[in-house]
C-alpha cells in the first residue's frame, strides 16, 4: 500500500530551466551593464548550454566565460554562494506543483529527496513557498549520500516510518531519480515533460498533475 510520496526538487518541483537562465542573465547583465541585448542575450544561451541542466561545474562556466568572452569573473566560492541565494529569488515552480502537493498532503506522507547543498536546497525550497506540504526533506550533503545511492533514499524512509515498496518517487533524472527508486523497490513515476527518449517501461508524466493516475 501506497504510504508516501517523495519527490525531486530541481526541474521536478522546481522549473529550473526558468530560474538557472535568470540568474544566469543577472550575471551576465552585472558583468556586460553597456552590451546590447541581443549579445547579452547570446551569452546567456551559452551559459544555458554550458550549465547542462545543472550537472556540470559552475568552475567549468565561469572559465568558459572567461575564455570566450574575457569575462572578469567572480571568485568561484565566492560565485557558488550568490548562485545559491539568486537561484532561490528567482525561484519559479513547474505548473501544477502545488497543485499536486496540495491535492496530495494529508493523503500521503512528503518528502523532497534532493542532491546538492543544504544551503542552495533549503534555500530554494523556501522560497517556494511549498515547503509546508512537505514531512520531510533531506539533501544529499545533509544525507552523506547521494542519489541514485540507496543511503539517502532510506533516509527519508525511516524518517517518514515507511519502507520503501511503500513508496511512489517522482524526479526528472533518469539515473539519479528513477534507477535508485526501483533499484530499492519503490515505484517510480519519471518527470519528462520535454519527452526524452526511453526504451525502459517505466511510467512517465509530462504535466505534475498526472501524477494522480499513479496513486492508489
Ligand atoms: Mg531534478
Amino acid at each position: 500500500m501506497l504510504k508516501a510520496v517523495l519527490f525531486d526538487f530541481d526541474e521536478t518541483l522546481g522549473w529550473r530551466r526558468k530560474y538557472a537562465y535568470r540568474t544566469y542573465m543577472d550575471l551576465i547583465t552585472s558583468l556586460t551593464p553597456d552590451l546590447d541585448p541581443l549579445h547579452r542575450e547570446a551569452i546567456v544561451q551559452d551559459c544555458m548550454i554550458w550549465d547542462m541542466r545543472g550537472y556540470y561545474s559552475k568552475r567549468f562556466i565561469l572559465e568558459n566565460l572567461q575564455k570566450k568572452y574575457g569575462l572578469n569573473v567572480p571568485d568561484k566560492d565566492e560565485f557558488y554562494v550568490w548562485w545559491n541565494d539568486t537561484c532561490a529569488k528567482n525561484m519559479v515552480l513547474y505548473d501544477g506543483a502545488e497543485e499536486i502537493v496540495k491535492e496530495l498532503r494529508g493523503r500521503y506522507k512528503l518528502g523532497i529527496v534532493t542532491n546538492g547543498s543544504a544551503r542552495g536546497q533549503y534555500g530554494k525550497i523556501d522560497a517556494s513557498g511549498l515547503a509546508g506540504y512537505f514531512d520531510y526533506r533531506i539533501c544529499s550533503n545533509d544525507a552523506e549520500s547521494r542519489k541514485p545511492d540507496k543511503g539517502i533514499f532510506l533516509n527519508a524512509c525511516e524518517h517518514l516510518g515507511v519502507t520503501p515498496d511503500e513508496v511512489l518517487f517522482i524526479g526528472d533524472t533518469f539515473t539519479s531519480d528513477i534507477l535508485g527508486a526501483l533499484e530499492l523497490g519503490m515505484k517510480a513515476v519519471w518527470f519528462n515533460p520535454t519527452g526524452h527518449p526511453c526504451d525502459y517501461d517505466v511510467p512517465q508524466i509530462k504535466d505534475l498533475r498526472e501524477l494522480k493516475n499513479y496513486l492508489d
